[in-house]
Parts: C-alpha cells; structure tokens; sequence
C-alpha cells in the first residue's frame, strides 16, 4: 500500500514522546502551495537523537577557513579537533606560483591536561613560532575548540602579539564547536573575521567583467570547471570563496563588480556586508545542473549588459550542452520515473535537484542538516525570524560605507530592473522550486532516516559519510553528495555528466541484486503434487 506523506509524518511523530513529537513536528512539513508555510530550522539539536550535524568549528575552519591554500590553519584543542578534519573534505587547491600550499597538512596545539589546567595560550604563541619558522606562511589562522572557551585562553591577544612579532596576518576565531546549534554559527564567525580583517586590504589593477564567486570550496574540483566555462566566456574571477583561494586573492574581493553566491547559507553574511560597504551586488547563481549552469550565464551577462558578452554566453552554452546532450538522454533513458531524498548541509539538498530531474529522477523529500529559515522560505522572511539564545551568542557585525572604496557598479534603478528577470540580492529558497505534496524536513536523524527509507522506497538518497552505509545496508543506492564519494567535479557542464555516469554506475551496479540471498527470493525445493497412480 503507498504510504502517503501525511501518514508518513504522522509515523515519524507518533514513535516519539510528547515533547520531542512537539518539538519535530515543526521541523517537518509537507508542501503545499496554498498555504503560507513555516518550517523550524536552525534550533537546537535534541540530545540523543542521532543528528547528522557538526559543530561551529567544523563551519568555520572546516568550511570557510581551511581551503585557503597559502595560510597556516592552527587548531588550538586537543587533537581530535583536528585529526578527524584532516584532509576529509575534499576542497581542492594549488599552490599559485611562487607561492605555498599547505592543504595536505593539519596543525594542532594538542592540547594536554596540564594546558587545561594552566592555561594554552603560551603554547598556542610557541605553536605560531613554529608555523612561521618551519613553513614561512602567508598567513595564520586560530580556531578554537571546546576547551579554549572553557579556560578562557584569549587567541585574540595571542594572534594580535604574533601578528605583530611576524608582520603576516594572524587571524583568529572564536569558534568553539559548543557555540550556535551547528556549523552554521561557525559560518557566521568566519564571515565576521574574513569582512572586517581580509577583504579590502588589497588593491590591485582590475580587468572589465571582474567577478567574485562567494561560497563554492571547489570539492573535487567543481570551481575549476566553473572557472573554466566563466574564463572561456572572458571573465575574470578576482576570487572565490574560499575553494582553491589564497589569503591576497580574498583581500581584493571588495573589487569585483558582482558576487556570485553558490552556497547562500555559508556567506550570505559577506555577500551582504560587501554590497554595503563597497557597492558591488550580489547575485545568487546555482552551477549544479545543465539548465541551471546556462541561466546562471545568461544571468550574469544580462547583468553586465554587454553585447559581445551576451554573444559569447550563447555560443559557451551552445558548444557546451551540444558536447553533453546525447550522454545525459542515455542516462535519463535509464533513470527516468526513480525517486530521490536528499539530506546534505545548507544548500545541495537544493541545487542538485534540477541536475537529478535532468536525468529523470524526481526528489521527493529534501531536507538541510543546518540551514536557517531563509534557505527553505525564501530571503523575504528574514524579518520575520525569531533570535533564539543559541543565535544571540554569535557576534553580529554590522558595516558601512567606506569612504575611499564604495561605489556603485550600476545605477540603483538597474538593478531593481533586473531583480523581475535576475535574482540580485534575493535568494527564494528550496520549498519553492518543490512540487506540492513534496515532504520538506528539517535535521533529519537516525530513525526518520529509516522510516523514510522504507516507506517512500527511493532509488536514490543523497547525503553523507554517517547514513551511507546504514542506507545502502537497507538496499538502496546511497550517493555522498559532500565528498561526492571521492569523484567530482559535479558542478558546471562536464560536471554535470560526471555526476550522471556515478549515479548510473551507482544505482544499476549488479551487486543490488544480490542483497537478498537467493533462497529468500526463489524456492529452494522444486516439487508438484501428484496422486496416487499418476505419473
Ligand atoms: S564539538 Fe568541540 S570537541 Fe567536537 S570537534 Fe567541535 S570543537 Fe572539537
């Protein structure tokens, strides 16, 4: 019998008790468009329930801070901080020439009972001694963990005295993993630091159709096939945040002419500070997907408004899609009429749902681990949100003007022109690209995991390391999208196509066919009833 989302959530709440029903009830709603509806994000996580979430460290040295190819990333903690983020997010990069890369290292204080006890900032001062001895870095960055809060190290004065001592920036944060909900208040933190210590100290000559990309981090190598489409059509990227970026690249952000905005939920905040103090807008793209990669083009060359500009985007698309048509209609001959959930952070559980329709694979629930109300609703609710404790302890900064640097890239009555046909400085979230009666669920854990599994029986779920097996032990094809399961890229057109030839590999892979054994699917023993004198 086909169960229906209704029954669905109602099997989900129904198993818990009263107060953790009351509590995930708002955490998971069924679309339906003839309703205004509101979803709860961004609260705190409920002990013991199996969360797939991380930390603020993970968000702020994890996501933002640790692809930056050429600074020293010191984790002052103890050592598993560190250990368990060495190298497992796949954010590539490359050394620029003349210059460092110090991705494939982890730096950590490791911390010790006698640190706790007395204190870790002069270990903390010898570990920069250290860093700057032995790898003569760019820059240096200090996260703190859980510990450094607790004793109340202070990393601010330790990086302002080094900074000092070295002449390098030494940029610190206060991300301890218990502040915020999530990695997002570790997002935030990052943002905060990188707007008011990094970007604008950095002029140099720019190119016409300068442009930032803001939240990509180049996993297995999406923002060099980005970057490779953008600088055939004749941009010029001053940086990307943060994937494959260096610390003087970031600081000439302030710039570009215009900020493309891939993952909204992790830098949102410098999007948003850059247009109000420089002037340069922002404009939220998606590079997952053939359609979606060709609208964003043409978006950011109606932007710009230039004619050969605009003839160059056709003739880009044009050569790119007629390479991948015949490829993607094999896949989506195979794949057409399959289901898929996808559960990923702050905004994949989005863009990967026009890629995955493209090869005829409908998503029929969707959720994020940490995005706010804003990544599902749409940026017009922002007003409307609610600070809870939990959100209070996260600085909010505020910026204005600069005097010297701030102008307008185009007249204010452009842009508003443009946000009918462009999305400049708005962001409409996931619920509203879902059909009706698609389920939505906010911080999905163990058990709903299961019960989602078993009762909408998709082809594919989408998510991360911790469910992955759990999932595929259940019989169903269970693909990475963080790490995308140690291939890549999957953003832009050749993305695209790699994307569609794994989840083939992937889903029609013989071995499914061998999960249940064979006398639990066929008769062991063949006989037939025969009475007495027949043959
Ligand atoms: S929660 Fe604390 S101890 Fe755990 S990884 Fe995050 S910072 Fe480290």
């Amino acid at each position: 019998m086909a169960v229906s989302k209704k029954d669905l959530q109602s099997k989900i709440l129904d198993a818990y008790p009263a107060s953790v029903m009351k509590n995930r009830k708002k955490h998971i709603i069924i679309k339906d468009s003839s309703e205004i509806q509101e979803i709860q994000a961004n609260t705190r996580t409920i002990p013991g329930i199996i969360t797939n979430r991380g930390c603020a460290y993970a968000g702020c040295k994890g996501v933002v801070i640790g692809p930056i190819v050429d600074m020293v990333h010191i984790v002052h903690g103890p050592i598993g901080c560190s250990y368990y983020a060495w190298q497992t997010r796949r954010n590539k990069g490359v050394a620029r020439e003349g210059g460092k890369s110090f991705l494939e290292y982890c730096f950590s204080t490791d911390m010790q009972e006698s640190d706790i006890v007395f204190g870790g900032e002069k270990k903390l001062a010898k570990a920069i001694d250290e860093a700057v001895e032995i790898f003569n870095p760019r820059a240096i960055s200090i996260s703190a963990t859980c510990p450094v809060g607790l004793i109340g190290d202070d990393i601010s004065a330790v990086a302002k005295s080094a900074q000092e001592k070295y002449g390098i920036p030494v940029l610190s944060f206060n991300c301890e993993g218990y502040k915020g909900v999530s990695q997002s208040a570790g997002h935030h933190i990052a943002n905060n630091k990188l707007m008011l210590e990094v970007v604008g100290k950095n002029d140099i000559e720019t190119k016409p159709f300068s442009i930032n990309i803001l939240g990509e981090y180049n996993i297995g190598g999406d923002e060099w096939e980005i970057a490779r489409v953008l600088h055939k059509i004749g941009y010029n990227i001053m940086t990307t945040m943060t994937g494959n970026s260096t610390y003087d690249e970031i600081a000439t952000a302030h710039q570009a002419d215009l900020n493309l905005v891939q993952c909204h939920r992790s830098i949102n905040y410098i999007a948003d500070m850059i247009e109000i103090k420089y002037g340069a807008p922002w404009m939220k793209v998606n590079f997952i997907g053939i359609e979606a990669m060709s609208k964003t083009l043409r978006d950011i060359a109606e932007y710009f408004d230039d004619d050969n500009l605009k003839k160059r985007t056709e003739q880009v698309i044009a050569e790119e899609v007629a390479e991948l048509e015949d490829e993607i209609a094999g896949y989506k001959a195979m794949c057409d009429g399959k289901t898929a959930i996808l559960f990923v952070g702050g905004s994949r559980a989005h863009h990967y749902q026009g890629l995955l329709s493209e090869i005829g694979i409908s998503t029929v629930a969707a959720g994020y681990e940490f995005a706010h109300r804003d990544d599902y609703e749409g940026r017009d609710i922002i007003p409307d949100i609610k600070l809870d404790a939990d959100t209070r302890n996260i600085e909010e900064i505020s910026v204005e003007q600069d005097a010297e640097k701030f102008h307008l890239r185009i007249p204010a009555e452009r842009i508003e022109e443009l946000k009918s046909t462009v999305p400049m400085s708005v962001y409409k979230g996931m619920i509203t690209d879902m059909p009706d009666g698609s389920m939505l669920i906010d911080d999905l854990n163990h058990f709903e995991t299961e019960v989602l599994i078993k009762a909408l029986k998709p082809s594919f779920f989408g998510s991360g390391i911790k469910d992955k097996y759990a999932v595929q032990k259940m019989g169903v094809y269970a693909k990475q999208l963080h790490s995308y399961d140690y291939g890549g890229p999957y953003a832009g057109y050749r993305g695209a196509v790699n994307f569609a030839r794994d989840v083939v590999a992937g889903m029609f892979t013989p071995a499914w066919q061998y999960v249940l054994p064979p006398w639990k699917t066929q008769p062991g023993l063949v006989g037939k009833y025969v009475e007495e004198g027949e043959a």
